[in-house]
């Protein structure tokens, strides 16, 4: 499998990468990870993309590009793997089109983490907060000044790719401000439905996953009575009854009333039939 995750800084891509790494058995690239250990290393490139990282700016597009080119090559990449904060801007997402054509491997899909731009701010506080306090080394450009230039340039150079991959028909866009498991749900169910997972070997996360079930069921409630109803057998049989009743009884029900009146005397029926059960335990405790 192998995915994009696009979104702006603080936006949780490097959290649900790692997720993800967990999950599927596939690598993270990261961008902005290589570079910070080129950096560390002094490497030529470390050098080059030093001062362009602190100040919040874009390392050279033939960098990153060749960078990630590499690193696809590396075995561990064969399995599949999450590019997080690559491609960056549209020359990038060109490039890599060609790369990925060249090395005959397909693009599965481009994960956008939509943020409330104002809950970004916080979210880098708190991460650089969580860094120090397990005494990390934090990050030169998570400052609010280097953190709003690098929001800028989301927006004008990265945003674009939102565009680039929707006309390609690999977008999928998920709320990123819901809490990091709902999200993690929310990007396996959007690669369930395109294919890019066996819903086998993830059958728990696959069985939440069923919206389309759902809808099913809702639309059978105004047929059947709701489950619950099955558990004394007398009370299913009256609560099928009275939903029968009760959808012949309305005039020109619409789907919506002749729910709600099924649920209504399947609910009464289902009392109906719990109020006998208690009787008949009480009748047979006073015999007793
Ligand atoms: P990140 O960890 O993804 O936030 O990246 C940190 C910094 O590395 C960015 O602010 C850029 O300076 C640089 N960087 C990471 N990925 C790229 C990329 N694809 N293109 C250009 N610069 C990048």
């Amino acid at each position: 499998m192998r995915i994009i995750l696009l979104g702006p800084p603080g936006s949780g891509k490097g959290t649900q990468a790692q997720l993800l790494v967990q999950r599927y058995g596939i690598v993270q690239l990261s961008t902005g990870e290589m570079l910070r250990a080129a950096v560390a290393a002094g490497t030529p490139v470390g050098l080059k993309a030093k001062e362009i990282m602190a100040s919040g700016g874009l390392v050279p597009d033939d960098v990153v590009v060749g960078i990630i080119s590499d690193r696809i090559d590396q075995p561990d990449a064969k399995n599949g793997f999450i590019l997080d904060g690559f491609p960056r801007t549209v020359p990038q997402a060109e490039a890599l089109d060609e790369l990925l054509k060249r090395k005959h491997l397909k693009l599965d899909a481009v994960i956008e983490l939509r943020v409330n731009e104002s809950a970004l701010l916080s979210r880098v506080e708190t991460r650089v907060a969580q860094m120090r306090e397990r005494g990390e080394e934090v990050r030169l450009d998570d400052t609010p000044e280097v953190l709003t230039k690098r929001l800028a340039s989301y927006r004008s150079q990265t945003e674009p790719l939102i565009h680039y991959y929707s006309e390609r028909r690999k977008l999928s866009t998920i709320d990123g401000m819901m809490a990091i498991d709902e999200v993690t749900r929310a990007i396996h169910r959007q690669l369930l439905a395109l294919g890019a997972v066996e819903p086998k070997t993830h059958a728990r996360s696959a069985a939440k996953a069923a919206p389309a079930k759902k809808a099913k069921a809702g639309k059978k409630l105004a047929k059947t009575p709701p489950k619950a109803a099955k558990k004394p057998a007398k009370s299913a049989k009256t609560a099928k009854k009275a939903t029968k009743k009760a959808a012949k009884g309305a005039k020109k029900p619409t789907k919506k009333t002749a729910k709600k009146a099924a649920q209504k005397t399947a609910k009464k029926a289902l009392k109906k039939g719990a109020k006998k059960a208690a009787k008949k335990v009480t009748k047979k405790r006073t015999k007793r």
